[in-house]
């Protein structure tokens, strides 16, 4: 027997046999934590200052092949003071080389969330796994005429001329990410709406800016009743919290990326809130514990 345990072909995602969304209240806000798939890239892209038999040992240890890591990609959706708020898109359609990826939009719309119904669209930062959806066929038409898209200031700037000479990416990447880039900030120049450190897009729903992985990189923090919740965006990668200081391939600055990285982690180990991150594995629901020297990653149980 074989199950596929993705959508059929052609079919909407009702009939996926594995959950692809998961749903979570903080306070008076609603969120739902959806996949937009999986990233396979080069494990050498996890710790790129890492020895590399040091890396390979964790790779064995999480008893993952060793030179391909699955990334997941998750996509919030949160609602609030009447405001349906997408942060980040996902991939989109325009890379067959990651074609388990792209998935958000037939997954939206499984979930019974309307383009249309979409007020507002934040995001973390303008790597093509995170604005790529936006640029799908047809997406910009079924948004609304007066959506607002929430980026830092920094953000935009940086993509003017982008500088690529610290990451550690597979030949093409740095061409595609600039011209996806490119291609958002001309589609979406008019519903633009820059921030220079943060902005509360709704209720309780404030975007902060970080820096470090992109100049203009910002997390979402959650506040309602007294529960918390951060979408850290790629600040945190799964090999994170052992080795927070593992500079990732994607980061445009490593140093301080890793810094920002302590420093959030820290913060949340100590105040027990939710963490939600763009490429830990789905649901990417969680606590971060102190380790040592390092941290743990401490996921929530499945409560329905
Ligand atoms: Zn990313």
């Amino acid at each position: 027997m074989s199950l596929d345990n993705t959508s059929h072909p052609g079919r909407p995602g009702p009939e996926e046999l594995v959950p692809s969304r998961y749903a979570l209240r903080i306070g008076e806000i609603d969120v739902l934590v959806v996949s937009d798939g999986v990233l396979t890239l080069p494990g050498a892209m996890l710790a790129h200052n890492a020895d590399p038999a040091v890396r390979a040992a964790w790779l064995k240890d999480m008893f993952l092949p060793p030179d391909a890591f699955d990334w997941a990609l998750n996509v919030v959706v949160v609602r609030s003071g009447g405001r349906t708020i997408l942060v980040d898109a996902g991939m989109g359609m325009e890379f067959p080389d990651l074609p388990r990826s792209g998935q958000l939009i037939k997954r939206l719309e499984a979930a019974g969330i309307d383009l249309a119904s979409v007020t507002d669209v934040v995001l973390t930062h303008m790597h093509m796994d995170h604005v790529g959806g936006l640029l799908a066929g047809g997406v910009k038409d079924r948004l609304r005429p007066d959506l607002r898209v929430h980026v830092a200031a920094a953000e935009v700037k940086f993509w003017e001329a982008p500088d690529f000479s610290r990451v550690s990416m597979p030949p093409g990447f740095p061409d595609a990410l600039r011209r996806t880039a490119k291609r958002f900030l001309n589609e979406y120049q008019s519903r633009l709406r820059t921030f220079e450190t943060e902005y509360e897009v709704a209720p309780g729903v404030v975007v902060c800016r970080t820096g470090g992985h992109t100049p203009g990189h910002s997390v979402v923090r959650l506040a309602s009743g007294g529960d918390r919740l951060t979408f850290a965006g790629d600040l945190v990668f799964q090999v994170g919290f052992e080795h927070p200081e593992w500079y990732n391939g994607v980061e445009h600055d490593p140093e301080e990326a890793a810094r920002v990285r302590v420093r959030l982690l820290r913060e949340l180990a100590a105040n027990g809130e939710l963490l939600v991150a763009t490429h830990l594995p789905f649901p990417s629901v969680g606590r971060v514990a102190v380790d040592g020297d390092a941290f743990r990653w401490v996921p929530i149980f499945w409560d329905y």
